[in-house]
């Protein structure tokens, strides 16, 4: 077996294995394939949202990166999330979700497949008991996210792999604030990793995508038939972009957490900071964890200013290389407010509950010199 950053740069695109040579996959816009006789119409490829070659290819080198049989690529992170409720559950059936879900993947479950009668139980995944208690006759899955968003909360996907597998739950981890890069949850037990490569697979900011990948023969199947029978496929040209930004992840995500360390040093000792959330600090209460099951501890990070939302809206209106935005995992450095942006739509009482204060601010640390970054995070608390 080859090794990351081989895999993520060779598999899928085989020089000997293209027509002309060619040392990166070609983009194949072509809808359908034309066959020499009526006896090969069935034969190769047929339809680009069945199966396309770019597609292919991509799929075979996202598989790569997290040691799984096969990939499955979609249109977002939340068409890929889709289709693992849609075809993997049916009605009257029941989910344990960790309850620091990604805001669009807890709408999702909320909003759009309670209606179609699937059951969801949020429970605080750290806790092995509350797991356990939350297990019903009718569960047929655990949806892991780890780290969470934004306060880095862990989930011990072994643990949680072992137990979940004792009561025939299927374990789906959304592995995207890791990367296959510092984290990989098949070789921790579980059966499905889905990521947005909206985020660091994609890493420039420049594509909405999602991908599935799983080893298991029976998932993949159903899976593979929903993503042609739904259609919420990635195209050509996304599926090259993905590729292109994968070849370069193992550098990207070095550098991100070389800066997002000492990022999260700087701000602990700042006196204008009280607290600060990223699992590489020896302060965070899952460091152990951290270090048992992540390889890295990734680029995102969220800190408490001293003060306010008023102070935290002057820290970041100050910026001007961290730029005020949402999503994260491309190079460039991104910096927003929680209460203001990413989970304004929860309630206040709600979100001082899970421990979201005014005051937090999430940063997606980029790639850019520390050196930049640091004098930058100076001119906010300038401002203060
Ligand atoms: C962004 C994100 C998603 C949703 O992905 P899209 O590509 O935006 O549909 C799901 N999970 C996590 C952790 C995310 O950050």
């Amino acid at each position: 077996m080859k090794g990351f950053t081989t895999k993520a740069i060779h598999v899928g695109e085989e020089p000997k294995k293209m027509q002309y040579g060619d040392v990166v996959s070609p983009i194949h816009l072509s809808t359908t394939f034309a066959k020499e006789s009526i006896e090969e119409v069935e034969s190769g490829y047929v339809y680009s949202r069945s199966a396309n070659p770019t597609r292919d290819n991509l799929e075979k080198k996202l598989a790569a990166l997290e040691n799984a049989k096969y990939a499955l690529a979609f249109s977002s992170g939340l068409a890929a999330e889709t289709t693992i409720l849609l075809s993997l559950l049916k009605k009257g059936e029941h989910v344990i979700a960790f309850d620091d879900l990604y805001g669009g993947t807890k709408r999702l479950f909320n909003r759009v497949m309670m209606r179609f009668g699937i059951g969801f139980t949020y429970v605080d995944l750290r806790d092995l008991d509350l797991f356990r208690k939350a297990i019903r006759e009718e569960s047929r899955m655990v949806w892991i996210e780890t780290p969470t968003n934004p306060l880095m909360k862990l989930a011990d996907i072994k643990a949680i792999s072992e137990l979940a597998h004792e009561h025939d739950l299927i374990v789906v981890v959304d592995n995207t604030f890791a990367s296959p890069y510092f984290q990989q949850p098949l070789t921790l037990g579980a059966d499905i990793v889905v990521h947005s490569v909206t985020k660091y697979l994609g890493g420039h900011s420049d594509v909405v995508g999602g991908a599935v990948m799983v080893s298991d023969d029976e998932l993949h199947e159903k899976m593979r038939f929903h993503q042609n029978a739904v259609g919420a496929i990635l195209s050509p040209f996304d599926s090259w972009l993905v590729m292109r930004g994968v070849k370069t992840l193992a550098v990207r995500m070095e550098r991100h957490q070389y800066n997002a360390m000492k990022i999260a040093e700087y701000l602990e000792n700042h006196r204008m900071v009280d607290k600060v959330y990223y699992p590489g600090l020896e302060s965070h209460p899952q460091h152990e964890l951290a270090k048992r099951q992540m390889k890295g501890f990734g680029g995102m990070l969220s800190f408490e200013l001293r003060g306010g939302l008023e102070e935290a809206r002057r820290f970041v209106e100050a910026l001007e290389i961290f730029a005020l935005a949402e999503s994260l995992g491309g190079v460039e450095s991104l910096i927003e407010i929680p209460a203001l942006m990413t989970h304004a739509s929860i309630p206040r009482e709600e979100r001082l509950k899970v421990g979201i204060k005014d005051s937090l601010i999430r940063v997606s640390v980029g790639i850019e010199d520390l050196e930049d970054l640091i004098d930058d995070l100076n001119k906010g608390f300038k401002h203060l």
